[in-house]
């Protein structure tokens, strides 16, 4: 304890000694100084504890200065010798880029690693217990933060991902201008090599996504589209709506998408709205999603009952959706009720009805844009946002009619779907969609089919219209009954009296 005393004290004598030095200098520039400032100035160096501090504070600084440009030297020095790309998150190559890197094999030499779960097509459609082990996801691991070496035919390229830290003080707010980086590098002038693994992400990505439908979302306080699932289309006869109307809604949009000349040759904006209404669970965003598929688009969903959007934001993200694709605004209604509220505390949704109009007039990014918002409340909105051009058409999708229970009915229950595959977990067993059934099978099918239409006509009896069973209630119904068509008849005053209790 001894000697690190009389070392400190050795280290605070001889900083002021080096302090004196500076003093001197100093005082030569004592002239210049008003009298009061010279007065403190004096008294901090007659301070031995305050002038030892000050030295340390001056080595420190001149360490910072020196490291810094060192450092700063090395790496004008080193970005002579490699070239690079940075891809930034928002952009849909940041998605695609890291799609390809997690594709790279993994080299020994990265220790970093980011891990995610992922169903592939086939794990998804096989959701079932077998042996008493439920169906797992996939792991798959990609290199994580900091600078790894992977390969490209041979090559070898440094790939850095860069994760701005979030500190708390920042807020949620700062995650906007912060965003996650890719950067691919290699070695020598020549670009060639990086752009060919640009390209190769890109080309790998479509190919995955063609005839698929790419669903985007994006996370309160992001102002970019993240692409949360790429997956086979939804089978658009599988919606089944009140009739005419799926027809009717597939006729506009195909007219609307073939007239981009009709609107420029009349200084109209070439964009379309509709607005779907009714109460939840009649299949509002599985229409959307089923005619996206059906007109090979992608769908953009924010869904502004969630909080944390904000006016800034939603135009953002308006003005930078992916091309050819159907742009969902959710629950339109529930940002607006809360701003109505007056709730305006942190965190709260801070999207205004004028944020809401601005954004929707001022779609310039893709040209023939199709607009869609859902809302169980259509009296909830301001006129304003519902007026043609904003929102051309109005629809309601409403409770079940005969034409729907009947459709859910034999949806569920017949041996074939409307595109002719084996409904493969009731009839015959064992076989998969697309197989071929023998005669003396097909027989039996057809039998079965005509005892499944007569029961349809007979649920459609029990069950009407003023019932207000929705098509997603009468979904769960079917699905608990698909295999015993005899059993559903029985069950349906069950089946509506809990309904009536919802
Ligand atoms: P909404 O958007 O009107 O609330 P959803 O589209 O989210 O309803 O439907 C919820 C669930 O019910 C989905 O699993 C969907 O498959 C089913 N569903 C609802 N309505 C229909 C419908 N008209 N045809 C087929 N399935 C439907």
């Amino acid at each position: 304890m001894e000697v690190l005393a009389s070392k400190t004290g050795t280290l605070l004598n001889g900083a002021a000694d080096v302090f004196d030095q500076v003093v001197l200098a100093a005082s030569k520039f004592e002239s210049t100084l008003s009298p009061a400032a010279m007065s403190i100035v004096r008294g901090f160096m007659g301070n031995d504890v305050l002038s030892a501090g000050f030295f340390l504070m001056i080595v420190g600084s001149s360490y910072t200065f020196f490291k810094n440009l060192i450092i700063n030297y090395y790496n004008e020095v080193q970005s002579w010798f490699y070239v690079s790309i940075v891809v930034q998150e928002g952009d849909q190559l940041y998605n695609w880029l890291s799609d390809w890197i997690a594709e790279r094999p993994l080299t020994k030499s990265i220790r970093h690693l980011t891990a995610k779960t992922m169903w592939t097509e086939t794990e998804r459609s096989l959701d079932y217990f077998d042996d008493g082990e439920e169906e797992r996801p996939k792991l798959v691991y990609a290199p994580g933060s900091g600078t790894h070496v992977l390969y490209h035919k041979g090559y070898k390229v440094n790939v850095a991902r860069d994760t701005p830290e979030a500190t708390n003080e920042d807020g949620d707010q700062n995650r906007m201008m912060k965003k996650q980086s890719i950067t691919i590098s290699s070695v020598g002038w020549d670009m060639s090599l990086l752009k060919a693994i640009v390209q190769d992400a890109m080309d790998k990505s479509y190919k995955k996504k063609a005839g698929k439908t790419t669903i985007y979302s994006t996370q309160p306080y992001d102002n970019y589209w993240s692409s949360s699932e790429t997956r086979a289309p939804r089978a658009f006869h599988s919606v089944i709506l009140a009739k005419g109307l799926k027809e009717e809604l597939l006729s506009d949009i195909t007219m609307f998408r073939k007239s981009a000349r009709w609107y420029h040759d009349r200084g109209i904006p070439y964009r379309r709205g509709y607005l779907l209404h009714g109460p939840p669970g009649t299949g509002k965003t599985s229409f959307i999603v089923a005619l996206a598929g059906h007109l090979r688009m992608n769908v953009c969903i924010v869904n502004l009952g969630i909080s944390g959007f904000n006016d800034k934001q939603l135009n953002q993200l308006f003005n930078c959706a992916p091309r050819n694709s159907i742009l969902l605004m959710e629950d339109v209604d529930a940002a607006l009720v809360k701003r109505k509220a007056g709730k305006t505390q942190e965190g709260e949704n801070n999207v205004t009805l004028s944020g809401i109009l601005n954004s929707l007039d001022g779609i310039t990014a893709q040209e023939g844009s199709v607009v869609f918002m859902t809302t169980n409340h259509i009296r909830k909105l301001a006129p304003a946002l519902i007026r043609p051009g904003r929102c051309d058409r109005k629809l309601l999708f409403d409770y079940a009619d005969e034409h729907q229970i009947r459709g859910m009915c034999l949806k569920f229950l017949l041996s074939r779907s409307a595109s002719g595959e084996l409904n493969t977990d009731l009839f015959p067993k064992g076989k998969s969609p697309s197989d071929e059934v023998s005669p003396e099978e097909q027989i039996r099918m057809d039998a079965y089919d005509t005892h499944v239409r007569e029961v349809a006509e007979e649920i459609c009896q029990k069950i009407t219209r003023s019932d207000a069973v929705t098509t997603a209630q009468l979904q769960a119904f079917f699905m608990l009954h698909r295999e015993s068509p005899d059993t559903i008849v029985k069950a349906i005053p069950g089946f509506l009296e809990e309904i009536s209790r919802e």
